[in-house]
Parts: C-alpha cells; sequence; structure tokens
C-alpha cells in the first residue's frame, strides 16, 4: 500500500495577469504555489477545498493537460515535467481523467461507442471488431447496456452520462484517474451510486484515484487520505480517520465544523470563518490563512509555515512548529 505511484514536489501554476495596449505581463495568479505530495499505489487521495483554492489546477497539472511552472511531478520514479511530446503521450495512458460535469465533457455530435472509444483511436490501441468488443465490454463494466453504443449523450440522464465518462477513462487500462468532482452535477441519490461504481472499479482494476471535490462528506466516503488545500497550498494531509476525529490545521477545524453530523444528538459548534478567501494573484505574507486565523500569531503575518510532519500527519501551521 506504501509504494508509490505519483510524487510531487514544489509544484507551482502561476497564470500571467495580462493587461495593456501590448498585452504586457503586470502580474500572477498563484493558482498552485508550492504543492508537495504523494500518491500510493492502490490507494484514494481525497483533495478537498473551498471552489478556487486551486485543486482543479493540481489535478489538471499532475496529467499535464496544464503545463506546470515549476517542480517536479514523478510517475513511478520518473519526472513527467518537460518530457518531449510522445514520451509524454506515452505515459499519459496510464493516466486517465473523469471531469466533473459529464454534459460538458462529452461531444454532443459522437456516439456513445465514438465517445468511448475515442482514446483507443488516438493510442491505436484497438480496431475493427476488437475496438467494438472493447466498446462493449466497457458499457457493460461501468453498467450500461451494450446497445446504447449507438446512442448520443443527450439521450441520457446525468448519472448515465457520468458512468460514459468513467468507461472512456477505462478504455486504456488506465493505473491512475484523476476525478475533478466527479459526482458535485448530479443528485444526492445518484451521487451514491457513482462513488460505489468507483470503488467497486478500484476494486477489480487496481486503480488509484486522485478524487477532487469541495464536499468533504463525499471525500470522506471514498478516500484513504485526504489532503486539505487553502489558496494554492496543502494546509494538512493526513488519514482520513484522523482527519475527522481530530483535525488540526484551523481551516480543517472549520471545514469539518460545517459537515452535518450523522448523530442527531451530536453537539457540535459550526466556526463561521471571517471575511472572503483572498485572491491568488494578492495572496496575504505569512501563511496564507492568517486574515481569517482565529489562532493568528505575529510570526503567521510574517512566516510561511512549511507542511511539516506532527504525529504521523501532516499540517502547515506554525501553532505545531514546537511539536
Ligand atoms: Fe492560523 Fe497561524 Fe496556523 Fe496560519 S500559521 S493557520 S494563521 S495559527
Amino acid at each position: 500500500m506504501n509504494e508509490s505511484l505519483l510524487e510531487v514536489n514544489h509544484l507551482t501554476k502561476y497564470f500571467p495577469i495580462k493587461k495593456g495596449l501590448f498585452n504586457r505581463t503586470v502580474g500572477q495568479v498563484k493558482a498552485v504555489d508550492g504543492l508537495n505530495f504523494t500518491i500510493f499505489k492502490g490507494e484514494t487521495l481525497g483533495l478537498v477545498g473551498e471552489s478556487g483554492c486551486g485543486k482543479s489546477t493540481t489535478g489538471r497539472s499532475l496529467l499535464q493537460l496544464l503545463r506546470p511552472t515549476t517542480g517536479e511531478i514523478k510517475y513511478e520514479g520518473r519526472n513527467m515535467v518537460g518530457l518531449p511530446p510522445e514520451e509524454l503521450r506515452r505515459l499519459r495512458k496510464d493516466m486517465q481523467m473523469v471531469f466533473q460535469d459529464p454534459y460538458a465533457s462529452l461531444n454532443p455530435r459522437m456516439t456513445v461507442g465514438e465517445l468511448i472509444a475515442e482514446p483507443l483511436d488516438i493510442h491505436q490501441a484497438a480496431s475493427g471488431k476488437e475496438r467494438t468488443r472493447r466498446i462493449d465490454e466497457l458499457l457493460e463494466i461501468v453498467g450500461l447496456n451494450s446497445r446504447y453504443a449507438d446512442r448520443y449523450g443527450h439521450e441520457f440522464s446525468g448519472g448515465q452520462r457520468q458512468r460514459i465518462g468513467i468507461a472512456r477513462a477505462l478504455a486504456l487500462n488506465p493505473k491512475l484517474i484523476v476525478a475533478d468532482e466527479p459526482v458535485s452535477a448530479l443528485d444526492v441519490s445518484i451521487q451514491s451510486q457513482i462513488i460505489n461504481l468507483l470503488q467497486d472499479l478500484q476494486d477489480q482494476f487496481k486503480l488509484t484515484y486522485l478524487f477532487i471535490a469541495h464536499d468533504l462528506s463525499v471525500v470522506k466516503h471514498i478516500s484513504s487520505r485526504i489532503g486539505v488545500m487553502y489558496l494554492g497550498g496543502i494546509v494538512e494531509l493526513a488519514n482520513k480517520r484522523e482527519l475527522f476525529a481530530e483535525p488540526l490545521h484551523p481551516y480543517t477545524q472549520a471545514l469539518l465544523s460545517a459537515v452535518p453530523s450523522p448523530d442527531p444528538l451530536a453537539k457540535k459548534s459550526r466556526i463561521v470563518l471571517p471575511g472572503d478567501v483572498p485572491s491568488p494573484a494578492n495572496p496575504p505574507p505569512g501563511c496564507a490563512f492568517h486574515t481569517r486565523c482565529h489562532a493568528c500569531m505575529a510570526v503567521c503575518r510574517t512566516d510561511k509555515p512549511e507542511l511539516r510532519d506532527v504525529g504521523g500527519r501532516q499540517v502547515a501551521c506554525h501553532l505545531y512548529n514546537q511539536a
């Protein structure tokens, strides 16, 4: 379980802010700012945080759908950043993405069969009867009838479309799937069906997941470890049980206080954070969370806390520097 599949070192992704007649760069949006984490083989690492915290940019950068500004992304020990396109294409077969919005991610002019076979066609992985057989097989794997191959996306419900998206992601037998908010566009009753399907597929095909979501209760259900992101950085990374039993970072504490408890008698007071999330174009100095943190100290305004080991988990907070 503890064998690394993907290792991320000092990953940053900045987007330039352009202005004026000459389109000059006048600043940077620091969407991802110095991430370090590992995804182990066979696990589901959940990534949570409010919208705009950089979690989707992280997922896309890992798959090189966005070129990182700096840093390393090592897949099975090999740094993918800066690889020539042909080598990158070969590695990318092992990594696929399931997108947030099944409606927007499927081309309305393609049949379901064409959509599922597109990765096979791009990588010339199957043709003729083998291609047809694989489409049928993938539809059945995700719980859809193989007769659906000739139909179009608009004929299906949201849950069925997400199943089609998952079948497409499985076409090339990937090892890693980055699932970016895969259930947030679905009804609650359908969400659990898709989560259960993802868990079954993980067991069946020994998949590793990076599961990105803003909803902690969804992430809790599927993840083995959880990373909490705030303004482009991970503030806490821990085993799911430990994180839910005792969140250490003040931001994690606030996020968890908003998750409804299954026990109606459990007393829980919600921590309401003051103000808004600062702009990633102009993040606060020191700890990025200090403008909203109830425990802020003088050092927090000047020194950025590093993500460091605290009793078996990792936390970026000066409160634990003495530990
Ligand atoms: Fe709060 Fe300081 Fe910890 Fe940041 S480093 S979370 S401001 S206590």
